[in-house]
């Protein structure tokens, strides 16, 4: 059985990461997404919001393991068993920093592969970061995020909001 990895950021996770983890559950044994913990980087949600809204979004019953990690992924691959790291490509901007990403693992790690999966046509433009943009200045985001996130998203941004807004 095929252990895969699904790391990344996930603050916090829209319908274009879940179309890749459904997809990588289709094709690996056993997925494991990681819920990367990088103390240098400011994150909208901690970790544990992170990993919590996840296994929210994938429900109870998924077969999916969401657990956060520091460190490389490598290391995190390796923890789990895992001989793959997923990662999600949308367009041509991605394929640099994940090009570059892939290889340095690859030297750091060998025996670990990484199998992009191109998303789908729905979620192209689809980012963590624009879908906070666009909750902060009130635009609707329910189609592209699961319920629990949809509700997390207002909830923070609008304590974050400033006064009169
Ligand atoms: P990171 O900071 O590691 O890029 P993200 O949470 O932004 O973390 O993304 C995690 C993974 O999901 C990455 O492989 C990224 O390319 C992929 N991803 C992000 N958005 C999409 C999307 N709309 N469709 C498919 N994959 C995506």
């Amino acid at each position: 059985m095929t252990t895969a990895v699904y790391p990344g950021s996930f603050d916090p996770v829209h319908q274009g990461h879940l179309d890749i983890i459904e997809r990588a559950r289709q094709i690996f044994g056993r997925v494991v997404v990681g819920v990367l913990e990088n103390p240098t980087k400011r994150y909208l949600f901690s970790a544990d919001e992170r990993v919590a809204l996840l296994r929210a979004s994938l429900g109870a019953d998924s077969p999916v393991a969401v657990r956060s990690f520091q460190g490389l992924a490598v290391e995190f691959a390796a923890e789990e068993g895992a001989s793959v790291i997923v990662r999600g490509l949308r367009a041509v901007s991605d394929l640099d920093n994940e090009f570059q990403m892939s290889l340095m693992n690859r030297r750091l790690n060998p025996a670990v592969h990484t199998v992009f999966l191109t998303t789908s046509f729905a979620n192209v433009f689809l980012s963590s970061s624009l879908l906070k943009e666009v909750c902060a200045f009130g635009g609707r985001i329910d189609e592209m995020v699961p319920p629990p996130v949809a509700e997390a998203l207002r909830e923070r941004l609008a304590t974050r909001a400033p006064a009169g807004r």
